[in-house]
């Protein structure tokens, strides 16, 4: 069988522990047999990151905008005591926050679902995204302790000379203070995502937010939303008949509980870190998370939204198979090949990541399920646990027989 050739590279960032056992095996045994698969590629392990000093890094986010497509693999997000695990020169930064901070992008987090998982809100029947504003706010604050009464104060000095400056608090002991910002350039750009994506997936928006309370900060979001809804989305939202509304932050919360699902939720940046964990608990599994990250060129960085899994990576170490479930890792290749392949207009690329999808769920579906999974499933459902390679090499046999009925056809 001639293999799918691919006219544009995919950015390709490898990683880290579990996922990067995970990562040389989908690549090697689920797409190179059926795709000539072309990749620009970036080794973000973390030894490597500090090999060029996170040099690495900022160019693979470089590569996703001048290409428009990569794929990412889980990262290790240095600490104290990574540090000295890896005997690293400096604490680098989250590569995430890195290449958010190029791309200025959205995140979508989006659950995978199978019939036979049941989520803990019994009520949710489709999946829920939840689309996470990824620059600013509490995440690029500075924070200050004091330890004598004063007064804090707000100043901005414009480049015109024009001051403006508030009265945070006068306190009588000591003290903590946060300060935080965002720009509307980024918020224009969380809106345009949002709405983009609302569009190609034909799914209602949600926007939920405070503005009751933060009446500028918080309500600059929830007017940036109301204008270019009515300025630029209204109609094609109309023409498709999907919904667009805003509401409280609390008042989300319990109509999420309530709702069916089947829609976007749309989130400032610390709201969003909270509530896309507590929808993947819901579901399910974070190994069912999908992720991918939209930038306002349209740029697009797959994923999946669970780290690399080093408790399962130091039983590997040690010997043993783990029972990591790979199905968001794969979901990121094959989200990343069928976006390369609309893009460049490859039915048969896209077409074999439906496969792949599709070889990876039937395989869950007919009972070999990793532990994650098999603590879930109905009473009455049949299933067997395996561990990350038992479940690989099922799910590799059953893309063969997809594959050769293709090309015997
Ligand atoms: P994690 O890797 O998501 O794993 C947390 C736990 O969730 C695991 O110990 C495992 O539970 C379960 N789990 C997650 N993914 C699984 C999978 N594919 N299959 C089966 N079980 C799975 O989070 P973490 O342990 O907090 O973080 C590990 C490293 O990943 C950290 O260095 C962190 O910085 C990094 N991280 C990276 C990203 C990213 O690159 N996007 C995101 C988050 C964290 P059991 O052990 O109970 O089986
Ligand atoms: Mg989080």
């Amino acid at each position: 069988m001639e293999k799918i050739k691919m006219k544009v590279p995919l950015v390709e960032m490898d990683g880290d522990e579990m996922t990067r056992i995970l990562w040389r095996i989908i690549r090697e045994d689920l797409i190179e047999p059926y795709v000539d698969l072309k990749t620009e590629y970036y080794d973000l392990s973390l030894r490597h990151r500090d090999e060029t000093r996170d040099q690495v890094t900022v160019d693979a986010a470089n590569a996703t905008e001048r290409l428009g497509v990569a794929v990412k693999c889980a990262t290790i997000t240095a600490n104290r005591q990574r540090q000295e695990e890896y005997h690293l020169s400096e604490i680098w930064p989250s590569p995430n926050g890195t290449i958010r901070a190029v791309l200025d992008g959205t995140a979508f987090r989006a659950p995978i679902l199978l019939p036979f998982l049941r989520p803990a809100v019994p009520g949710w029947e489709k999946p829920i995204t939840v689309a996470r504003h990824a620059y600013g706010d509490m995440y690029k604050a500075v924070e200050l302790v004091t330890d004598e009464p004063g007064v804090a104060t707000l100043n901005f000095k414009g480049q015109s000379g024009r001051e403006q400056t508030l009265t945070i608090a006068r306190t009588k002991g000591s003290a903590v203070f946060q300060g935080q910002h965002n720009t509307e350039t980024s918020i224009r750009a969380f809106v345009h995502s949002c709405f983009q994506y609302a569009l190609d997936t034909k799914q209602d928006l949600w926007f939920s937010a405070k503005d009751t309370i933060s009446k500028e900060y918080d309500g600059e979001f929830r007017r940036a939303f109301d204008e270019e809804f009515a300025n630029t989305y209204k109609d094609k939202f109309d023409t498709l008949g999907l919904h667009y509304f805003y509401t409280l932050i609390d008042d989300a919360v319990s109509r999420v509980m309530r709702s069916k699902g089947g829609f976007i939720w749309a989130l400032k940046n610390y709201d969003g870190d909270v509530m896309s964990d507590m929808v993947a608990a819901a579901f399910g599994s974070l190994a069912m998370m999908t992720s991918v990250l939209m930038a306002p060129d349209g740029s697009m960085e797959f994923e999946a939204s669970h780290g690399t899994v080093t408790r399962h990576f130091y039983r590997y170490r040690a010997g043993e198979k783990p029972s990591t479930n790979s199905t968001a890792t794969i979901f990121a290749w094959t989200g990343a090949l069928r976006r390369r392949g609309q893009l460049d207009d490859l039915p048969d690329l896209v077409s074999f990541a439906g496969k792949l999808e599709s070889a990876c769920l039937e395989t869950m579906k007919d009972g070999l399920l990793t532990g994650d999974l098999a603590v879930l499933v109905d009473e009455g459902h049949r299933c067997q646990i395996v561990n990350y390679e038992e479940s690989l090499r099922a799910i590799s046999k059953r893309l063969a027989e997809k594959m050769r009925t293709v090309s015997e056809r």
